[in-house]
């Protein structure tokens, strides 16, 4: 297929993985998932906005007992010398002794999800592990170990999916890249 370039606000952006790429990409997460949390009845804890439209996909292929929440992660609070810290919103479930499973968009420094291990590990869950639906290895801040990743790609900014560009571009059902 060729790629299909669209504009939101003042940049263009082109097709850089299309819906049947992305499905096939999360029906192969879902059986890992499936395979190693049988038996365990997982929570899954999704941060909003960007992880919508991947978490629903996702949690439709998962057929084992499991549980499913969303979680925001506040704007910054403060600085330190690590960068910015980010605070855990919304989490009305108690995640001691759970298998929990964090659904993100996209892990680009990773100062996002570090901020949000830290804060979920001090509960005390029985484990804990991160679910992306695209990674940028390259831009990586922190030593994490993100155990499910649908792809990783290299360092350019994407829309689509449920990722936005100033607010546009979550509903695009495709994702795109920047175009430079
Ligand atoms: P991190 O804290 O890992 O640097 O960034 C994570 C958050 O930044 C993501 O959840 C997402 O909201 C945003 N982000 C990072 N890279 C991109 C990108 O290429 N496109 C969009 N739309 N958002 C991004």
């Amino acid at each position: 297929m060729d790629p299909r370039t669209i504009t939101i606000h003042d940049c263009d952006f082109s097709t850089y993985m299309y819906e049947e790429e992305i499905i096939a990409r999360i029906v192969m997460l879902a059986e890992q998932i499936e395979q190693d949390y049988a038996g365990k009845n997982p929570l899954f804890l999704a941060v909003l906005n960007g992880s919508f439209m991947f978490t629903a996909d996702l949690m439709k292929r998962i057929n084992i007992p499991c549980e499913i929440s969303f979680i925001r992660m506040s704007s910054y609070q403060d600085m330190q010398s690590t960068g910015h810290v980010k605070e855990v919103l919304g989490l009305t479930e108690n995640i001691e002794g759970r298998d929990v499973l964090i659904i993100e968009d996209i892990v680009d420094t990773g100062h996002t999800v570090n901020a949000l291990l830290h804060q979920l590990q001090e509960k005390n869950p029985s484990s804990l592990e991160i679910v992306t639906l695209l990674m940028k290895p390259e831009c990586l801040q922190h030593q994490l170990d993100v155990k499910y990743v649908a792809k990783s790609i290299p360092n350019d900014f994407v829309v689509g999916y449920g990722l936005d560009y100033n607010g546009l571009g979550r509903n695009l059902r495709d994702i795109y890249k920047i175009v430079s």
